[in-house]
């Protein structure tokens, strides 16, 4: 099949969701290469191809090798789980210990509740976060134990050789993500 031609492309002129899914994901990158609207038939045959999705932006997710600029691609492919309600079943994890965590959809690269009291400053010593103003707003990071009086000037923490980044969220409390 001639990429060039992809604006033709149809699901149908394969013999299952099965072929043309594994069409579509022969390259690592695939993501960016297509979108799903490249596709005329994509959604009269959403209902096959839903789970293969999931299976596929799950595992994405878990190894988190994409970069987060092209994240928005991915999110194209989960959008169609959203608007048929079938996707209950994507999953994200942890970016340290990788277990399981609630889907963030703009924020991949999110640690679990645990993972959070391991984060550690470049001097070893435990640190933690919290908005810096009332109404949610701002991120100061403090050291551990002192009752927010010993403050921890830096938005980057550590676990191991990982780095992660704290941020205010859109609607108040901390982002911790891990950084590219
Ligand atoms: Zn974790």
């Amino acid at each position: 099949m001639n990429i060039e031609n992809k604006q033709k492309f149809k699901v149908a002129y394969f013999q299952s969701a099965n072929e043309f899914w594994k069409f579509i994901t022969q390259n690592d990158e695939w993501y960016l290469e297509h979108l799903p609207q490249d596709f005329e038939d994509l959604k009269s045959n959403s209902k096959s191809l839903i789970p293969l999705i999931i299976e596929t932006t799950n595992e994405l997710r878990y190894n988190l090798k994409f970069k987060q600029s092209d994240y928005w691609r991915i999110i194209q492919w989960d959008n169609i789980a959203f608007e048929m309600k079938m996707d209950d079943k994507l999953k994200q994890f942890c970016s340290n210990c990788k277990k399981e965590i609630g889907l963030v959809q703009r924020f991949p690269r999110l640690i679990c509740h645990e993972c959070k009291n391991e984060l550690k400053s470049s001097d070893e010593r435990n640190v933690e976060f919290f908005n810096s103003e009332a109404l949610g707003y701002g991120c100061q990071g403090y050291y551990s134990g002192t009752n927010q009086t010993e403050k921890y000037n830096s938005n980057e923490s550590y676990i191991g050789n990982k780095t992660f980044i704290a941020e205010e969220g859109r609607f108040g409390g901390i982002l911790i993500e891990l950084k590219e």
